[in-house]
């Protein structure tokens, strides 16, 4: 990658102030200072500083978010907020995005990235990758419920879903649940209880493939994915 690529994509400025950084001779390549804005480097096996910092590249980044309510699952947005409102300057410099939505009312595990490849095999509808869902209900749920859930349940226009597990936590004029569904259609959770004559009142997602939220996290925090959960998830 071209050197003033590399910096304005790190945050250090637009193309033109990395020019006037690199004139300033101090960016330094394995130790060695480089004015020549075209040169290129690989971050990965080149040490680089500017003004005697080194800088670190990740080519890919992975956050886990506990998305609170009333935020939007997407890039930007010229009147409501967005979970890229949430984080760090340093961390937007690499670009991630949502990867798939929550309702803007939804909370829970979101993940960003900027890996378009393993946000693709997550959101692909072929992967089937199952997401997990804790919901509060206006209405008792019944094992009625169970059974209609586990054959798929006929949506308001005429979409017949997948299997979903749904598991009973307390029953009665409000109940919490959980519910796995395999797949991502618009407002899939609160149409699938509307269809059986009940309300979400409240709804998390918990998990997404082998990834959980980590409990640690509050509404509107977020940390990177460890090692391990990025290689489970691919
Ligand atoms: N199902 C919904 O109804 N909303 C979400 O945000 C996610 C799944």
């Amino acid at each position: 990658m071209r050197i003033d690529k590399l910096l304005a994509n790190m945050g250090f400025g637009s193309r033109k102030e990395v020019k006037k950084l690199l004139k300033a001779g101090v960016v330094k390549v394995d130790g060695n200072v480089m004015t020549d804005r075209k040169e290129h480097v690989d971050p990965n096996v080149q040490d680089i500083t500017v003004n005697g910092e080194p800088i670190v590249y990740k080519e890919h980044v992975y956050f886990m978010m506990n998305k609170p309510r009333g935020y939007l699952s997407a890039t930007e947005d010229a009147v409501q907020k967005t979970v890229l409102d949430l984080l760090e300057y340093e961390d937007l410099i690499y670009k991630p995005f949502p990867v798939g939505r929550l309702d803007k009312d939804t909370e829970g595990l979101l993940l960003l990235t900027n890996d378009g490849q393993l946000a693709h095999q997550l959101t692909s509808p072929k992967k089937h990758i199952p997401k997990k869902y804790f919901a509060t209900i206006l209405g008792e749920v019944t094992e009625e419920d169970i059974h209609t859930f586990q054959k798929g349940v006929l949506l308001d226009d005429g979409y017949q879903t997948k299997p979903g597990k749904l598991e009973i936590m307390e029953s009665g004029p409000k109940s919490t649940i959980y519910l796995t569904i395999t797949e991502g259609k618009f407002h899939q959770v609160k149409r699938m209880f509307e269809a059986v004559g009940k309300k979400v009142s409240y709804l998390k997602r918990v998990e997404m493939g082998a990834l959980q939220l980590d409990e640690d996290l509050l509404t509107g925090e977020y940390r990177e994915l460890t090692e391990e959960e990025i290689q489970q998830l691919k």
